[in-house]
């Protein structure tokens, strides 16, 4: 029988339904509008879609948007300028970098340049730190979309046993904190390209969040029989294979042995974008408090 569908982009669209009701409320409430500054460098033509998602959705949510685009051959200071102009504006309320930044650039030096109450992907150490410490300030925007998958398809993760395949500090360990997190309760396992024998690993988990960045990936072999599978990869394909985007996981083969899958597309994606909303609110109310409403 195949696996229950959790699908992504309908669970994305009730989510922003309820982002856009508080954006409402909130910018009804205060006078402020919150707004999102997105910084991309270069042209990188996947960088491009995911920020003209990003600013689409934050209009239909009722969040401003702008582009601030820097050339592929900005330096580090450029790019450090625009960020610490971006953190001085009190009409910004959150800063997202477009991720992968040109080889000259230090990552981790621009994402820490990110005022950590504008830190709306939750990348600064600060935010990271709440985080793991149980206290967020703001939701990782993947791993927490995901924990919204798997809410939304009814998936139980406490006392579930949960497996993060990729342990980047954007997907995987992020998203283990959350499985970890009291509310959550699963009991975690984390693995990586040095883990031993990594399919007899996965085929333990109840939950197998798969994060690592290799096209089906995650083979029927690998999964227990009725286990949840959500698929954070988003691979293209080469064009002998037809061109077109796979997740990490062989989705025909893994859909006849899960209980529950996601898609790619169609799945994590737009929930990561759907949490991002959300995060842009939360820091537009965090810079507003105080403030007469
Ligand atoms: P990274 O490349 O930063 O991390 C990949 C992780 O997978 C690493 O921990 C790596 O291990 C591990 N890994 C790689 N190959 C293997 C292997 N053969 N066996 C076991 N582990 C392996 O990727 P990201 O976390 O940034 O992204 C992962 C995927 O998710 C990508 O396809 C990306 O495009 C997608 N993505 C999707 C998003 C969405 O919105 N849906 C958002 C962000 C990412 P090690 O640490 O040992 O090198």
């Amino acid at each position: 029988m195949p696996a229950r569908l959790i699908d992504g982009k309908q669970t994305a669209a009730a989510y922003r339904e309820r982002v856009k009701a508080d954006v409402a409320a909130f910018t009804q409430k205060t006078g402020v509008t919150p707004h999102l500054a997105a910084v991309v460098v270069g042209e990188n033509p996947a960088s491009a879609v995911y920020v003209r998602n990003k600013q689409r959705a934050c209009e239909q949510a009722g969040i401003g948007s702008s582009l601030h685009a820097l050339p592929e051959s900005a330096s580090q200071a450029d790019l450090l300028a625009l960020v610490q102009d971006l953190n001085a504006d009190p009409a910004v309320h959150g800063i997202l970098v477009q991720l992968p930044l040109p080889g000259q650039i230090d990552e981790r030096a621009v994402l820490d340049a990110v005022a950590p109450l504008k830190d709306v992907d939750c990348f600064h150490p600060e935010n990271v730190g709440l985080l793991s410490q149980g206290r967020p300030r703001f939701a990782p925007c993947t791993p927490a979309g995901v924990m919204e998958l798997l809410a939304a398809a009814e998936v139980p993760t406490a006392s579930a046993r949960a497996v993060v395949l990729g342990r980047s500090e954007i997907v995987g360990k992020p998203m283990a904190m959350l499985l970890l997190a009291r509310g959550a309760d699963a009991t975690v396992t984390v693995c990586h390209s040095r883990t031993a024998d990594l399919a007899a690993v996965c085929r333990e988990a109840d939950v197998l969040i798969a994060a690592i960045g290799r096209a089906k990936f995650l083979t029927a072999d690998m999964v227990k029989p009725g286990a949840a599978v959500i698929d954070v990869g988003i691979n293209r394909l080469p064009d002998s294979e037809g061109g077109g985007l796979a997740g990490d996981v062989d989705y025909d083969a893994v859909n006849e042995v899960a209980g529950a899958l996601t898609p790619v597309p169609g799945g994590v994606g737009p929930m990561t974008v759907a949490v991002l909303l959300r995060n842009t609110l939360t820091a537009a109310e965090l810079q507003t408090a105080g403030e007469p409403g």
